[in-house]
């Protein structure tokens, strides 16, 4: 290449090393003590040429480094996450393969699937039949329990490894936590809590849109020039494909870094949550109090019909606000997307804020005293009574039959 538009000035290169850890690609390694660039790896997107602004060792055609399109360079990556050291994957990272398939089509590329942790052959093979083409995982005790730091590391690395065109992860604390995390080192833009996913049809850009000015709006943004196009997404609001146990893929086992940070956590147990209280966002079976409960003592009775029937328990903001429940059980716009086989809402009026939560449930049993009440739209079956009085009759039933469950 005669004259590349991002060129390394080697007299004036001080062998620092930023620009090393600048570029999204890994496409600039050091020999003899001076940078040099790779150039079957590099897409001039310019990401190395303002860390050297002190030396001036890395000479930018501005125009065409700099808004030069990055090449697509790779498949829809999806970083899986599982419930607990040992647990499956969690439902959001089923949700994540299923729209990564969709994207990929539209791009024509493939899926991969990264894992962290120890001992993930079984979510490997469910991550195939989630829809991965490709699971790429890294296997180590150090990956058994979270530290953002180190996981961070090992995921960097895979990524300038396999170079993915879009990572998206399940925002989660520990999504939340870890990609905003690589994002910021491997220089890329990333969009938090999305509620959809689309590819741009004329540039080919990731369409990553979510709610914006408390909920007010919808704001869609893209990541033009950087590399992978990462986004965070909601637990819940994305359809789950039904995973195919003959879908066949390739497992990678990759390279654990040798240099990774040492932890600086100690890791002392895993406590599950009591089954009442799972995360809404996972569960088969939710059944919420809305504000008809009246208080603790409908919570409770709420409670009692959760746990017969091995449900969660969901709530209303009505109720959180109220101090009934904490915030972690509240659906809806401002709570969580749940999307579980069975939603059960007690005393809830179906206030819009509350619908867009839980309407993709597959089966809602709504149970109200006022048979106008809004919920009964969305419901597929309307109990139009007290719930004083259906529950315990529920119950009664429930304990009398314990085989027709
Ligand atoms: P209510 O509207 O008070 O309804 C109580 C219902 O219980 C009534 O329909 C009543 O007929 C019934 N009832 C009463 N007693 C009984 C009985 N003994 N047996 C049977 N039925 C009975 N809300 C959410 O839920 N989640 C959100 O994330 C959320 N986000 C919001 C974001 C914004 C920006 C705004 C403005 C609002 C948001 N809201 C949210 C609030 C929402 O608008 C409603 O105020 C709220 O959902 C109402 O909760 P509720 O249905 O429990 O209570």
């Amino acid at each position: 290449m005669s004259n590349p538009p991002v060129r390394i000035v080697p007299e004036l290169c001080r062998g620092c090393t930023l620009c090393v850890k600048a570029c999204p690609f890994g496409a600039i390694r050091m020999s003899e003590g001076k940078a040099v660039i790779d150039y079957d790896r590099c897409t001039f997107c310019g990401a190395c040429v303002p860390v050297c602004k002190r030396f001036g060792a890395i000479v930018g055609d501005s125009e065409s480094a700099v808004s030069h399109p990055a090449v697509p360079c790779g498949n829809v990556c999806v970083f899986c996450e599982r419930e607990g050291p040992d647990g499956p994957l969690l439902h959001v990272a089923a949700e994540l393969l299923g729209r990564a398939r969709l994207l990929a089509a539209t791009l024509g590329v493939g899926v991969d699937a990264i894992l962290l942790g120890n001992k993930l052959e079984t979510c490997a093979r469910e991550a195939i039949a989630a829809g991965a083409d490709r699971v790429l995982l890294a296997e180590d005790p150090v990956f058994e329990s979270f530290e953002d730091q180190v996981w961070a590391a090992a995921l960097r690395a895979i990524i300038e490894a396999y170079s993915p065109e879009i990572l998206l992860g399940g925002a989660t604390a520990v999504g939340r936590a870890l990609l905003p995390r690589v994002a910021v080192e491997i220089h890329t833009g990333l969009t938090a809590d999305c509620t959809e996913l689309s590819i741009d049809p004329e540039s080919g850009l990731l369409l990553q849109t979510r709610p914006a000015f408390g909920g007010n709006i919808l704001a869609t943004i893209t990541c033009e020039h950087r590399r992978p196009q990462m986004a965070t997404v909601r637990p819940g609001v994305l359809p789950r494909l039904p995973a195919d146990q003959e879908r066949q893929g390739e497992i990678v086992r990759c390279r654990v870094p040798t240099s990774l940070p040492g932890p600086i956590l100690e890791w002392l147990d895993f406590l599950p949550r009591a089954q009442q209280d799972a995360d809404v966002r996972e569960a088969d079976i939710v059944v919420t109090a809305g504000y008809g409960v009246g208080g603790p003592d409908g919570v409770a009775l709420v409670a009692e019909l959760a746990r017969a029937l091995g449900g969660v328990v969901g709530a209303s903001r009505a109720v959180v606000d109220a101090g009934w429940l904490p915030y972690v059980h509240q659906v809806g716009q401002t709570g969580s997307t749940v999307q579980p086989k069975l939603y059960v809402a007690c005393g809830v009026s179906g206030a819009i804020q509350h619908i867009v939560g839980m309407q993709s449930s597959e089966r809602i049993i709504a149970i109200n005293r006022d048979p106008e009440a809004p919920i009964f739209g969305t419901a597929d079956y309307a109990v139009v009574g007290d719930l004083f009085e259906v529950i315990p009759a529920v119950l009664s039933h429930l304990s009398a039959a314990p085989a027709a469950r």
